[in-house]
């Protein structure tokens, strides 16, 4: 098949589309780029009457906030990026409510943080909300809770979070509107003979050392921060599509199937939606080693990992948590959620699991992690 047909075979199983905004195609020099809006918002309305549904991601508090303060360096500091976000986010919001009023579109708000996404209660919450806000035909719009996170506990870029929000939603398809063509075959900046790549079947390290930092100077993002969020979407069985997001109907053309930017292929084999927020929204809080009958047990056997398998014990973690397992040649080779805190693996390393009895007084399990919470990597 033809790129285009591909293209177009991917598309019409869409149904349910996340849209994400830099905040380059946001905001102008000026402010908020509400022309933008309002093309958005009639692509929206187009969409939405042939039967799709959306949900977008939008960066741009902390830019529109900064245009409005008129701070002609930015915000360099934490807080003053923070104080910019409370300023801006409103604007972003009323400018979207605005933009979509014109359709009778209702939009919602919901801002993230990174624990919303890591406390499967939380997470699960969120997906509910997002739920009944499609189901009352309301347009979500999301963005990271600036206002309240600092650095160490960001999900970073609104890249990420739009592709976890893309699995969180089981989405058809994630769309990211920036401002570049898509992933080019080389640096246009550099290279006027840049040609657009059409489709990326898998994302290489090829593909990564293309990839630049940001490309306007304002949002946090670049191409790397792209790639990573496209290797998070396909892994989970969402394609993605990279285009300019400040070219007239940009959605309803690229949904139509017209070539508009780059589409990313989802994997040919599709990570559950569990296994892909232990994967991609947790952070393992220790590790364990194994030996390398276990490692080649989990890797090609599918199988739990028994404390049997069990060489050393890293970090300090609760029953619940998520841990890197690493293999004798220091290969992270899967991450899981562990079955027992580290002071009682440490007990039970090298334990046949009929030993756990006697060595804790208790067995509450077989396996220190068991299969369906192991995800191989
Ligand atoms: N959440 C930030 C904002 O709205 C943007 C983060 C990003 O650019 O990825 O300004």
């Amino acid at each position: 098949m033809d790129h285009l047909s591909v293209r177009k075979d991917i598309l019409g199983h869409v149904r349910r589309v996340v849209v994400k905004l830099g905040s380059s195609v946001v905001t102008t020099e000026n402010g908020l780029d509400r022309k933008m809006m309002k093309n958005l918002a009639h692509d929206i309305h187009e969409m939405r009457n042939a039967g799709k549904e959306f949900i977008i991601v939008s960066s741009g508090a902390i830019a529109a906030g900064v245009r409005r303060l008129g701070l002609k360096e930015g915000a360099r500091t934490i807080p003053q990026k923070q104080a910019a976000a409370s300023i801006g986010q409103s604007r972003l919001m009323s400018a979207y409510d605005e933009a979509f009023g014109r359709y009778d579109i209702r939009v919602g708000q919901l801002l993230l943080t990174r624990d919303d996404l890591t406390h499967r209660q939380r997470y699960l919450n969120a997906r509910n909300t997002l739920m009944t806000l499609l189901a009352w035909g309301v347009v979500p719009i999301i963005n990271e809770n600036d206002t309240v996170v600092v650095d160490e506990i960001k999900l970073g870029d609104n890249d990420n979070l739009s592709a976890l929000v893309a699995v969180l939603a089981s989405a058809d398809l994630l769309i990211t509107l920036t401002d570049i063509e898509g992933l080019m075959d080389c640096d246009p900046r550099v290279n006027c003979d840049a040609c657009l790549i059409p489709v990326v079947e898998d994302i290489t390290p090829e593909l990564k050392g293309l990839a630049g930092g940001t490309s306007s100077g304002v949002g946090r993002g670049g191409m790397a921060s792209k790639l990573e969020a496209a290797s998070k979407a396909r892994m989970s069985g969402v394609p993605m599509i990279i285009t300019r997001g400040k070219v007239e109907n940009v959605i309803v053309r690229t949904l139509s199937g017209e070539l508009c930017g780059t589409l990313i292929l989802p994997a040919k084999e599709k990570m559950s939606a569990r296994k892909s927020w232990i994967r991609y929204n947790l952070r393992p809080e220790g590790a364990l080693r194994v030996d390398s009958g276990a490692a080649k047990a989990l890797t090609h056997g599918g199988k739990s990992l028994l404390p049997i398998g069990i060489i050393d014990v890293e970090g300090s973690f609760d029953d619940g948590a998520a841990v890197d397992v690493i293999d004798q040649n220091d290969n992270k080779i899967a991450v899981g959620l562990v079955n027992y805190s580290s002071e009682e693996m440490k007990r039970i390393v090298g334990r046949q699991t009929a030993e756990i009895d006697w060595v804790l007084g208790y067995r509450r399990y077989d396996e220190a992690i068991h299969a369906d919470n192991l995800v191989v990597l």
